[in-house]
């Protein structure tokens, strides 16, 4: 029955994992590598942005011309995966939040639920950063940093393939999107999804509380608490 199936779709750096020093070092070096300049990537500077709009971003700041921004960002973006296949986790600093794993294992039991990715990273730095963790296979589909610039385009991408890879259609009501920015609420409410953000990497309550998410957590620890909100019915 299509109304039973519940989709949930997870960002990934600061809801599922702090990615440590090894990714924005990557970046960094791969846009100093390219185009001769040492930017200072300032912490949140990348939260809730795309990949694409991220180093769009920085290269424009760093005074590139419009028409040299999408060639360097095919190369950049090459140079950052090479180095974050490296890089990543090399001082073992990246970790899963508490509960993060336990969530998805007892998301996963639930016969009728399916799981996904909402993130800015493109797929192989989303699968580079969820690797050491052992989730990519219970994360198998999803929409990622190279399907737009701007992340709320990228809900129904992930809805679209997530219904292909497992064959089954999912009402609005009946996806949540779990975030910890004011983007991945606005992710939720473009599909008309619940929005779910969790606020334990940027203690960002009050401006979460602002963009009206349908649920609020200050972490993940609590499975029970946090299943119920995804698999309750949206009232
Ligand atoms: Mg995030």
């Amino acid at each position: 029955m299509i109304s039973e199936n519940i989709l949930v779709l997870f960002d990934i750096d600061g809801t599922l994992l702090h990615p440590g020093s090894g990714a924005r070092q990557s970046l960094s070096q791969a846009i100093h590598e390219e185009i001769g300049q040492q930017l200072k990537i300032e912490p949140g500077f990348c939260a809730g942005k795309t990949d694409l709009l991220i180093i769009s971003s920085l290269l424009e700041k760093a005074g590139c011309l419009v028409q040299e921004i999408q060639p360097l960002m095919k190369s950049v973006i090459k140079r950052y995966l090479e180095l974050l296949e490296t890089n990543y986790n090399a001082k073992n600093d990246a970790y899963m939040y508490e509960g993060a794993l336990e969530l998805i294992e007892a998301l996963n039991e639930r016969p009728e639920v399916f799981l996904g990715l909402l993130t800015g990273n493109v797929e192989k730095g989303a699968r580079i950063k969820l690797g050491p963790f052992g989730v990519n296979d219970l994360l198998p589909t999803g929409a990622f940093g190279e399907d737009g610039f701007d992340r709320t385009d990228l809900s129904r991408v992930a809805v679209n393939r997530a219904e292909a890879e497992y064959g089954v259609q999912f009402l609005p009501k009946n996806i949540s999107v779990i975030g910890d920015t004011v983007a991945d609420i606005k992710c939720g409410k473009v599909i008309d999804a619940k929005s779910i953000v969790v606020s334990q990497h940027l203690r960002n309550e009050e401006e979460l509380i602002e963009a009206n998410p349908d649920f609020l957590f200050t972490d993940l620890v609590n499975t029970e608490n946090i299943v119920h909100a995804i698999c309750d019915k949206k009232s």
